[in-house]
């Protein structure tokens, strides 16, 4: 199996150079030359198998020109260990009598990203080794949140290479600040920079498009790269939850084999839903994808239209992980419904004109497996009251927008809705949902959500305010001196 670009302009990779590189050349995404399909004997194996053999033996499907299955086995333990994940990374839950809700916050952060950046620095620095290059890297983050912690707990610790991460002074709450002020690692470091996240973005994006920076670093045998969601390395662990929440389905006898179960993905870059689509492409009896958009639902007019059309309002939302108005993953589904010229065109114009339209064609086809529903603030915060309400179940601002969704598109089967943060995470925003009341204090509200809800607080997030800061938020720096920031770290 070979690695192309969406766009097609530049040559195929191995699977470890596609993950060493991240974007392709010419500015496409990388994404294999197909898609490896399972037959009903390799789903029933894997229904036997722990959460880390299932994983490493769909990622070996997808990765066995660079990675041997043992090496990815080995990975898998590691990144899923119980100590990080609990019992079970994604364990399933019965909700409603078809509503089935697949939880993915078990991890160091208590969101769904930990599922691909727990394993992901792993594939990345093997994929170093393998291309035979003897540098160290340095991961460089802007954050706006989420991202940047859960980065740092997948990094940390990992021989060959450093993170960095930047986030703004004032554009993270302060449980994310604390998140990372407190991170621990001997190959981390953390620092607040003065200014918004574009601030914090924009210097990021400086430094890694400086010659001079670069020339230095090599000197000292560093090269930058990035922990992008673009990057096939994250994209394929996720594959992996798809596939394994079906196994376990038939494993309990809550389905029969072969029967169809649609699927609704809490979307902001499209990168989770598109792995729950390759999921059906390997052969995973999947029915429909529901894509759910909270107020920047470009995304479902996009299913409704053909058209993308990224110049709109911009809304910060209460599921702020989805407020996202360029979900780059989508290219990765025009181009395996269609082919790598229309995809150059498709992105010349979102480029040059900030939309684009598909042709008649292309939307029927895609919508034979998606649909794009959304789901207003007022509507979040009744859908989180509801649930609990009727199903004693709590759910976090993003889940109760793929809920809602989910109710809203119905349907025969079996529905299963993807849960991308504990409640914990978004409390002050889960609390005003429960009582109607505002904390504050985001401190306050973890203790106050508990005391409503009698849920056990997520443990990453319990006695948060009472470890030892290790990188001081005060001390933080204009984006001006970002890179000098970088070299100091870097010993020049
Ligand atoms: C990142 C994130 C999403 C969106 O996932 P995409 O892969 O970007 O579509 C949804 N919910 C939460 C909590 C997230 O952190």
């Amino acid at each position: 199996m070979k690695y192309v670009s969406t766009r097609g302009m530049s040559p195929a990779v191995t699977s470890a150079e596609a993950i060493k590189k991240g974007l392709a050349p010419d500015g496409g995404l990388y994404f294999p030359d197909e898609i490896p399909v399972f037959s009903d004997a390799d789903f029933d194996a894997l229904k036997d198998m722990s959460y880390p053999e299932r994983a490493a033996k769909i990622m070996h499907a997808f990765l066995s020109d660079s990675f041997s299955y043992d090496e990815l086995l080995c990975e898998c333990r590691e990144a899923y260990r119980e100590e990080s994940f609990g019992p079970h990374p994604a364990p399933l839950s019965e909700v409603g009598p078809s509503l089935r809700v697949l939880e993915l916050w078990h991890g160091p952060t208590a969101a769904f990203k930990d599922m691909a950046l727990q394993i992901m620095p792993r594939l990345f620095v093997r994929s170093v080794r393998k291309t035979g290059d003897g540098r160290k890297a340095l991961i460089l983050v802007a954050t706006s949140g989420d991202t940047g912690k859960a980065a740092l707990e997948g990094y940390k610790d990992i021989d060959g290479i450093n993170i960095m991460v930047f986030y703004p002074e004032n554009g993270v709450s302060r449980v994310q600040k604390l998140q990372m002020a407190t991170q621990t690692g001997n190959n981390v470091f953390v620092r607040s920079v003065k200014g918004n996240f574009d601030d914090a973005q924009n210097g990021v994006k400086k430094i890694f498009s400086d010659p001079d920076t670069a020339e230095k670093l090599g000197n000292k045998g560093i090269f930058l790269s990035s922990a992008n969601s673009i990057n096939w390395g994250r994209l394929v662990p996720q594959v992996c939850y798809y596939v394994s929440a079906y196994c376990d389905l038939v494993k309990e006898g809550d389905i029969a084999f072969g029967e169809k179960v649609n699927v609704t993905v809490p979307t902001g870059n499209f990168g989770d839903i598109l792995a729950g689509y390759i999921a059906k492409k390997m052969g995973t009896p999947i029915g429909k994808l529901v894509c759910a958009s909270n107020s920047n639902n470009v995304l479902t007019d996009f299913f409704e239209t053909g058209t993308y059309d990224r110049k709109r309002q911009f809304y910060t939302t209460v599921s702020p992980s989805m407020d996202i108005l360029i979900s780059s993953n989508l290219e990765r589904l025009l181009f395996m419904e269609s082919d790598s010229g229309t995809v150059r065109g498709l992105m010349k114009e979102l480029s040059e004109n900030g939309k684009y339209t598909v042709p008649d064609a292309l939307l029927a086809k895609i919508n034979e497996d998606f649909c794009g529903i959304y789901c207003g603030e007022d509507d979040t915060h009744a859908e989180i009251r509801h649930i609990e309400t009727k199903y004693g179940y709590l759910i976090d601002t993003h889940t109760a927008v793929a809920m809602y969704s989910a109710e809203k598109y119905g349907g025969e089967e079996k529905m299963i809705v993807v849960s991308t943060a504990s409640p914990y995470k978004f409390a002050p925003a889960v609390y005003y949902a429960l009582t109607g009341e505002k904390t504050e204090n985001e401190l306050d509200s973890i203790d106050l959500l508990e005391k409503v809800s009698r849920v056990e607080i997520t443990s990453p997030l319990k006695g948060i305010a009472d470890r030892k800061i290790v990188f001081d938020p005060s001390d933080s720096i204009p984006p001006s001196e970002m890179t000098a920031d970088v070299l100091r770290y870097c010993g020049l």
